[in-house]
């Protein structure tokens, strides 16, 4: 299976790092469309080089193997973390998504699978605390109780929960 996804970077203002800008005069090259390009906020010019161009990106596993990202191979893992959890319809996709792009978006053609395993850590801590948990336990393969104590007693430190209580799926 191959992702053809277009790879595009963000245009930053040379000189406030401003994101938005507009194009103001725009030429094809040969390897892609030269643009000049004034800041919104500064009103600065400057000239960006942009290319479209189909990336397959890899994950880098543990014991160094190679193999394409797979979005659904992640939607996966998180449905799994998610199960029976009182989550909206669609916000776990919704994540996937924001990760898939969070990692094109970082222009690299391999990424270890560490980051992406971080990536939804982070997400999953924001969306749900038993969802964030059971992946935590799986992925950080938890193997001393300690750890695993840490890692809620910090949660529940951070966000007050809101059903009161916070129930482990996880057994010792
Ligand atoms: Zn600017």
């Amino acid at each position: 299976m191959s992702h053809n996804l277009v790879w595009y970077y963000v245009m930053k203002c040379p000189f406030c790092s401003c994101e938005e800008s507009k194009v103001v005069d725009s030429r094809d090259t040969d390897s892609g469309v030269r643009r000049r390009r004034e800041c919104l906020k500064c009103a600065n010019r400057f000239t960006t080089y942009e290319r479209l161009q189909p990336v397959t990106l890899f994950v880098v596993k543990k014991d160094q193997r190679r193999e394409e990202f797979n979005k659904d191979k992640l939607l996966t893992g998180m449905r799994k973390a998610c199960e029976k959890r009182p989550l909206p319809t669609g916000a776990v996709e919704k994540v996937a998504e924001d990760i898939e792009t969070e990692l094109y978006a970082l222009g690299k053609p391999e990424v270890p699978s560490s980051v992406i395993g971080d990536m939804v850590m982070a997400q999953l801590r924001k969306l749900d605390s038993v969802a964030y948990i059971r992946f935590a336990s799986v992925y950080r393969d938890f193997t001393d109780i300690t750890d695993l104590k840490q890692e809620v007693e910090s949660l529940l430190a951070n966000q007050p929960p809101s059903d009161g209580q916070l129930t482990l799926p996880i057994k010792p």
